[in-house]
């Protein structure tokens, strides 16, 4: 099949595939949108069946990360990359000196950051190769660094938008939060749930990560098949895409559902099956936006922290905006989020 009868092709400008023969690099880079500035979005490294699927996720998430930055009002287009991780590539300083290398070669069409599989350190490497990569060191007290704080800062306050239009109220004293994966992201939303008050459940499928989650934070662990289905309040998705669909929607016990993965939703058609539910879902690149606009402030430079923080804080009051038109109009807030997304883009400026 060829990239443009994906069914995942969404007018992408482009879309690159990378190989380097010396550390054996295979890497995908799709840039879904540079209207708005140069196509920005992580790196994820992962262990993909095959190619084809390390495709789909690579234009998948690009457009999400096009909607994302416009609804997040950044000066940012949306791009993605993904490096096929597997036995004759392993995680070494020459991987990502070859990858930065590629993104150089788009002359600043593409800008990365760390995503699911890669850290500050492998940002690091790539910043030895090409100055388009964001996510490295803090120095004083400028914005940058890891952004998975941020992104669990905006995902937190995100819950509370969610429980305010729910639940009725935004204490999240004793409420009840599932989440998935406790990873960068998933980690930092359980100390900051932990803290307000919230009882979390977790699951994780690395043990390294539930004991370091375990040994800080009170928390109940389940398997990680029987997380979504928990008798929560909440289901904070932190883990992978693609795990609200046909098959689970019709389990999910929680009431709402807002967390940091990408994806979320397997199909556009999902948003309804939940609303259809009453369950209400925070899109999750509307939710999940902290990350990229510390990614940003740090790229474009010449920001505060603090400032960092002020423009995470705006993420609920976008929430309580899709909600409220959901409320009224009965539309699926993924579809709402979508268009708002799509006139941003639109419109030529964000
Ligand atoms: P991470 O790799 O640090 O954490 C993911 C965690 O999920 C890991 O501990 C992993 O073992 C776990 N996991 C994987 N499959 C699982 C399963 N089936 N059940 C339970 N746990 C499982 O990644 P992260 O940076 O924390 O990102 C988490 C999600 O949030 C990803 O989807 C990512 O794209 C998204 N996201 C991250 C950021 C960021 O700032 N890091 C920003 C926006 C979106």
């Amino acid at each position: 099949m060829s990239v443009f009868e994906h069914p995942e092709f969404d007018q992408h400008e482009s879309v690159h595939f990378i190989h380097d023969a010396d550390t054996g690099l295979q890497a995908i880079i799709a840039i879904h949108s540079t209207r708005l500035g140069p196509a920005a979005g992580g790196c994820r490294r992962w262990q993909y069946v095959d190619s084809k699927a390390a495709l789909t996720d690579a234009l998948r998430l690009s457009r999400g990360m096009t909607y994302k930055n416009a609804v997040a009002g950044l000066n940012f287009g949306g791009g993605k990359s993904v490096i096929l991780a597997t036995d004759k590539a392993p995680k070494s300083a020459a991987l990502f000196h070859a990858f930065g290398r590629a993104i150089d070669t788009l002359g600043g069409r593409y800008v990365t950051a760390e995503d699911v599989g890669c850290s500050v350190a492998d940002m690091r490497h790539v910043r030895e190769t090409t100055s388009f990569v964001s996510g490295l060191p803090r120095s004083g007290a400028s914005a940058g660094g890891d952004p998975s704080p941020l992104t669990a800062l905006g995902v937190f306050l995100g819950i509370r938008a969610a429980t305010r239009a729910r639940l009725g109220t935004d204490s999240l004293q004793d409420l009840r939060v599932a989440v998935q994966g406790v990873g960068n992201v998933g980690l930092n939303l359980c100390r900051l749930l932990h803290k307000a008050g919230a009882q979390l459940v977790v699951a994780d499928v690395n043990r390294e990560h539930l004991t370091r989650a375990s040994s800080e934070l009170s928390l109940k662990q389940v398997a990680p098949d029987e997380l979504l289905y928990s008798d929560v309040d909440v289901l904070a998705p932190c883990a992978l895409g693609n795990v609200l669909t046909s098959q689970t929607i019709p389990k999910i016990r929680a009431k709402i559902i807002a967390g940091a993965a990408n994806n979320q939703l397997a199909t556009e058609q999902d948003g309804a099956r939940l609303a259809a539910r009453d369950i209400l879902y925070a899109p999750d690149y509307v939710i999940n936006a902290g990350g990229i606009i510390n990614v940003a402030h740090e790229y474009f430079g010449n920001s505060s922290e603090e400032q960092v923080v002020a423009e995470v804080g705006q993420i609920p009051l976008r929430l309580d905006a899709i909600f409220a038109e959901s409320r009224e109009t009965g539309e699926p807030t993924n579809i709402i989020a979508d268009r708002m997304a799509r006139r941003i883009v639109a419109a030529g400026k964000a």
